[in-house]
């Protein structure tokens, strides 16, 4: 033990004489964290620090960049430089890393919420009011994630490809090209291997559903509270592996041509809040910046080839209108048949898809029915719930500070909650909450569906502000109406009639009818360099070294929840990114 002593007292010499010399961070939390600002003397402390202290315990060490601290003008170089510290920028930086690959992760936000990098995500709307653009999207480590239910449903292969003589347009990959990195995104997300089709029922010997050549029954998963914000998962690995490095307060603001060569990027230009820029060169740079930014930082980057005017074209959603209210005696029966149930920790809850036959005989979009409760705001069931979000967006004193009372309150809703899922699996749903019947559409393509950037309009870092060109059209009223229709009758020959529906029109459903916060679009993939912008690999055409990973690429939106299939299209562009890189080596 002596030397461990020396060492633990030099180091406590040398951290003095470091924290006196320089302004650092160095947190330790339990047993597990060291956080620090990495000016390279604390990086060294911090490492002589865990070498120190090794023995006696185990620390993690997170290291980040935050440009507020650096002076201007600083470059920065590295193999792939990943933009956006979302879902996908993570799992890719991640997974590059552990392929040995050195990467620069440059997030725009902080590691929490700031209302400064929020406000320039505001887009002004031409049209119908997408609401998830302005309320859906949070600019910070973890993006979205921070967020999001978490829900899981792979895309069904006729999305990719569509049997011949459908009218629907397919990707240029097949379901198999992505089928195998499914299963490694439920691991990163810590839910169960089970089926997602009706066969879970059978495997888990419950009573199945009636069967039927319309509705397609699926069953979607739902990732566990705990790992619903990559911030703490993911991207606390990227932060402590010596292949990433993570920069902070880092807006990516255009992105610039080689000198002498259009057919590669060179550098992008960096901005943090004090309008302070910075440089960062790379191999290969990859646009993970959300959906709508994306396609807003390529339409700010004047190097980028848009010869087709495809760039922010595409622009979709799914939309969703409540299509009925459950009423004695269906209620009952939908909550014992249908009700959210528990696997191994995993949620699982019923999905009612048009069937690919359905949608060849009836012209329909893709589209699905759920079912969706609410249980009172001021109950038990939802201060938890409400405390649970809070937890996941990093705001734990906020959220105990608000929902505690109502949790002790409502104790018996939140004993319920717990007995239930922990002793029948079940999600419990008390006798107040409403249970409405959900229909989603996705998307016809339409090219005026589209983000473009203002001519005149900058946000206060000085880039041109969004503006979104978007309408639910009568493709997807339509639909909705129909669908709405052939649920009913199957609904009811299962006994699950909900009873109250919504008798709402082709001619009146469109104010009923809203996004459903999953962006797509806008970096549409394809063959044809005339309608898309990126290839089969998610390349930029034209440009060499600029690849996007985002749901922006997304031909079309299904009938399914669509991060999984973009966490699954992201790790297979990581492997194909390690490729190109061991090649050249
Ligand atoms: C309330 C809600 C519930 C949802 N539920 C589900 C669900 O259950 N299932 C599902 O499949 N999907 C769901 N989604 C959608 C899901 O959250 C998104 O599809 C997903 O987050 C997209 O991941 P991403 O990495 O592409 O983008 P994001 O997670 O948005 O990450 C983009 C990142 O880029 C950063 N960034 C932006 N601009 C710049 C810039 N200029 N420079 C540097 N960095 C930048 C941002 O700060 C952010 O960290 C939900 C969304 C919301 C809002």
């Amino acid at each position: 033990m002596r030397p461990f002593l020396l060492i633990g007292a030099l180091t406590a010499l040398y951290i003095l004489w470091a924290l006196t010399a320089y302004p650092t961070q160095i947190f330790v939390r339990g047993n597990s964290i060291v956080y620090l600002n990495p000016a390279t003397n604390n990086t060294i402390v911090a490492v002589f620090y865990v070498i120190a202290t090794y023995p006696f315990s185990t620390y993690d060490l997170r290291v980040h960049i935050d440009l507020e601290e650096r002076s201007a003008g600083h470059s920065f170089h590295s193999t792939v430089c990943v933009i956006g510290g979302g879902i996908a920028g993570l799992i890719l930086a991640m997974r590059l890393a552990k392929q040995g690959i050195r990467v620069h992760l440059l997030e725009a936000g902080g590691l929490a919420f700031e209302e400064r990098s929020q406000a320039l995500y505001r887009a002004q709307m031409s049209y119908d009011n997408h609401r998830g653009s302005n309320e859906g999207r949070a600019r910070t480590f973890g993006g979205s994630s921070t967020r999001w239910g978490g829900q899981l449903l792979p895309f069904t292969p006729d999305i990719f490809s569509p049997p011949d003589g459908s009218s629907r347009e397919g990707w240029p990959i097949c379901a198999q090209d992505i089928t195998p990195y499914y299963q490694e995104v439920e691991i990163i997300l810590g839910v169960d291997s089970f089926p997602f089709s009706s066969d879970l029922l059978s495997t888990l010997r419950r009573n199945t559903l009636p069967a039927s050549e319309d509705i397609l029954v699926r069953f979607s998963k739902w990732a566990p509270f705990k790992k619903r914000n990559l911030a703490k998962t993911v991207g606390v690995e990227a932060m402590a592996h010596p292949g990433v490095t993570v920069f902070t307060h880092a807006n990516a603001a255009s992105l610039m041509a080689e000198p002498g060569n259009r057919n590669r990027i060179g550098s992008v230009r960096v901005r943090n809040y004090d309008r302070k820029d910075y440089l960062f060169t790379a191999d290969h740079f990859v646009v993970c910046a959300g959906t709508v930014e994306s396609s807003r930082l390529l339409l700010c980057s004047p190097d980028i080839p848009n010869a087709h005017d495809q760039i922010g074209r595409y622009f979709h959603d799914h939309v969703g209108f409540l299509a009925a209210q459950f009423l004695p005696p269906g209620r009952a029966r939908a909550i014992q048949r249908l009700g959210p149930f528990y696997v191994d920790g995993t949620l699982h809850t019923c999905k009612f898809e048009a069937s690919l036959r359905l949608r060849l005989r009836e012209g329909l979009l893709a589209t699905v029915g759920y079912i969706l409760i609410d249980e009172p705001a001021e109950s038990g069931a939802s201060a938890t719930r409400n405390l649970l979000r809070s937890i996941q967006r990093g705001e734990f004193k906020e959220g105990i500070g608000a929902n505690l009372a109502p949790m002790l309150l409502g104790g018996p809703d939140v004993a319920r909650l717990f007995l239930y899922s922990r002793f029948a699996g079940r999600r419990a749903v008390s006798k107040r909450a409403t249970l409405r019947l959900t229909i989603d559409v996705e998307q016809a393509p339409d090219p005026q569906n589209r983000i473009r950037v203002s001519d005149c309009k900058e946000d206060a870092l000085g880039m041109r502000t969004t503006i979104l060109d978007w309408r639910i059209n009568e493709p997807e009223r339509s639909t909705a109406v129909r669908y709405s229709r052939i649920l009913r009758k199957y609904l009811k020959y299962a006994e699950m009639d909900p009873s109250q529906w919504n008798e709402t029109g082709l001619e009146d459903i469109a104010p009923a009818m809203s996004d459903t916060n999953h962006p797509m679009g806008g970096l549409r993939m394809g063959t044809d360099i005339r309608r898309s912008v990126v290839d089969r690999d998610l390349k930029v055409h034209c440009v060499d070294n600029l690849h996007v990973a985002s749901c922006a690429v997304f031909p079309s939106g299904s009938s399914s929840n669509p991060t999984f299939t973009m966490m699954a299209l992201t790790l297979r562009l990581a492997d194909h990114l390690a490729r190109q890189i061991s090649d050249r080596h």
